[in-house]
């Protein structure tokens, strides 16, 4: 049974097929763009409805994954969190929407809070539904340091280091990353899912 991924983001695909060792195909690549209207209110009622949208429209049996993630900021009151890719606005870029965290902690007078990266994962199938999360905890800062990964990663420092993602290696964030740690909860039951062909 093919594997799907109703993502049409590079990076996120790149990382899952990494992950999980198994052929995965773009959404896209079978049933062209798709404007999925996220109005869930949770990460996780996000990446179901993805993943039931691509699974619906698909007109062939297949495992279909989907993900929904973004970073809370303690001190903004848990901002952005489903709102990460379009905090600044509707369809701001990585940098605007970077900008407006850095912005919103200055405005209340705060250099630096406490934070977490969250990922939803969700998988539908005909054998039924399954979902699972990812944390990775940390603070943010409001001085920005390096270019490594994207989003919100220049100004996030996990706990126990003191570099940002910006300025750390990618084989750290793989092992740390809150896509990571679902991704290893997830894994079972794709191949599960696969084993009963
Ligand atoms: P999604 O594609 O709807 O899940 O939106 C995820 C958004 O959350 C991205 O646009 C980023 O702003 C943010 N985000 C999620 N994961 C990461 C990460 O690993 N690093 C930096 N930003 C992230």
């Amino acid at each position: 049974m093919d594997l799907i991924i109703a993502s049409g983001n590079r990076g996120k695909i790149a990382e899952f097929s990494e992950m999980i060792e198994s052929p995965i195909i773009p959404f896209y690549e079978l049933i062209g763009d798709l404007d999925i209207v996220e109005d869930g209110k949770t990460f996780a009622e996000n990446a179901l409805i993805k993943a039931r949208v691509i699974y619906q429209r698909l007109e062939k049996d297949a495992i279909v994954i989907a993900d929904d993630s973004g970073i809370s900021i303690d001190k903004l009151g848990g901002e952005p969190g489903i709102y990460s890719a379009r905090y600044a606005k509707e369809g701001a870029n990585d940098k605007e929407n970077l900008q407006k965290a850095i912005d919103s902690l200055e405005a209340k007078g705060f250099k630096e809070s406490p934070a977490h990266y969250t990922a939803a994962l969700a998988v539908v199938s005909k054998y039924g539904e399954y979902l699972v999360h990812g944390w990775m905890y940390g603070k943010v800062i409001t001085s920005p340091r390096g270019d490594k990964g994207f989003g919100y990663d220049p100004i996030f420092i996990p706990s126990g280091y003191n570099k940002t993602l910006g300025e750390l290696d990618s084989t750290i964030k793989s092992k740390l990353s809150h896509r990571a740690k679902a991704l290893n909860l997830i894994k079972p039951i794709i191949t599960m899912l696969q084993g009963k062909e």
